[in-house]
């Protein structure tokens, strides 16, 4: 089924010369590019690209204690006694500051599944578990704890919409009316 998917190139991206190469390991896969901006993120517009609802923030934050764990970290030496809504929301405001800091791209890519297509190639969030071929895998080596230490999101390259309803969502807020 034929979709559309927002993807943002996020300031590590931009800064390090990469949008070039990104864009094209979407393009070498079949997904045929139909906006395209360089721009200023304002904060407000990160606000409300990340949800604010609990579920989200939950969810954000319980990948991450989950991501602790398995590595054996103390997630208390990083966000002390927290929930996993109060990291969400923690990581969401270290994304709002990186997010506007510096010129991101934002595009939109339509294809068969383009959802879950442009997920695949952009790999898991976090760069060191991301497969060697996707583009977080390839171009990052960044992790949650080396992230946190700096009290910073992970510097993971993209963002891509995760379900065909956030990407209706995000395709009206970046480039609606
Ligand atoms: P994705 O971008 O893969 O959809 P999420 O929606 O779960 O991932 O998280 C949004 C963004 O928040 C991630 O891309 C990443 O930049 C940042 N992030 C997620 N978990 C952490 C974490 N534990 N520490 C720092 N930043 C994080
Ligand atoms: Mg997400």
């Amino acid at each position: 089924m034929t979709q559309e998917t927002l993807v943002v190139i996020k300031p590590d991206g931009v800064a390090r010369g990469l949008t070039g190469q990104i864009i094209n390991q979407f393009q070498e896969a079949g997904l045929e590019l139909t906006r395209l901006e360089l721009r200023r993120a304002t904060a407000d517009l990160i606000e409300r690209h990340y949800p604010e609802d609990e579920a989200w923030l939950s969810s954000v934050g319980g990948k991450t204690l989950a991501d602790y764990e398995r590595l054996g970290l103390d997630p208390a030496d990083y966000f002390g006694d927290a929930t996993p809504a109060m990291i969400g929301r923690t990581i969401k405001g270290w994304l709002v500051d990186y997010l506007t800091q510096g010129p991101v791209v934002a595009m939109v890519l339509r294809g068969n599944d383009a959802v879950t297509k442009v997920r695949a190639l952009c790999g898991n969030t976090v760069p060191v578990m991301a497969d060697p071929g996707t583009i977080r895998g390839r171009f990052s080596s960044d992790s949650a704890a080396a992230a946190n230490t700096e009290k910073r999101p992970i510097h993971n390259l993209v963002h891509a919409s995760g379900t065909p309803d956030e990407a209706d969502y995000e395709i009206s807020l970046w480039f609606g009316e």
